[in-house]
């Protein structure tokens, strides 16, 4: 079952490297739990998840900059949306196997 906090922030799912957060735990600072997961932790969902159709990064591997340097902060943009966009297609996917909507 994927949690509501997890439909909308699939990062949840792994662990962050930030805050050491577990696996379907939300982000914590010394004043308690965020709003959202750590920007990092959904670079490393969005890596994990998908390659870069931007700069040919393999799953689970940096991206790489146009001059060569590895994008430790950052993936592309594109990549991101590719990301989400898998992940919103899940989430229907899921939906549908709901027995109330066969026809
Ligand atoms: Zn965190
Ligand atoms: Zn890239």
């Amino acid at each position: 079952m994927t949690s509501r906090a997890e439909a909308r922030h699939p990062e949840l799912t792994r662990r962050c490297r930030w805050c050491r957060a577990a696996p379907g735990a939300m982000c914590t600072n010394k004043r308690g739990f965020l709003d959202e997961p750590h920007g990092g932790r959904r670079d490393d969902w969005i890596r994990a998840t998908t390659d870069c159709a931007s700069c040919s990064a393999a799953t689970n591997e940096l991206c790489i900059t146009e001059a060569g340097h590895l994008m430790e902060d950052h993936v592309h943009a594109e990549r991101a949306q590719a990301a989400d966009a898998m992940h919103a297609t899940s989430l229907e996917d899921s939906s549908q196997d709901v027995p109330e909507r066969r026809r």
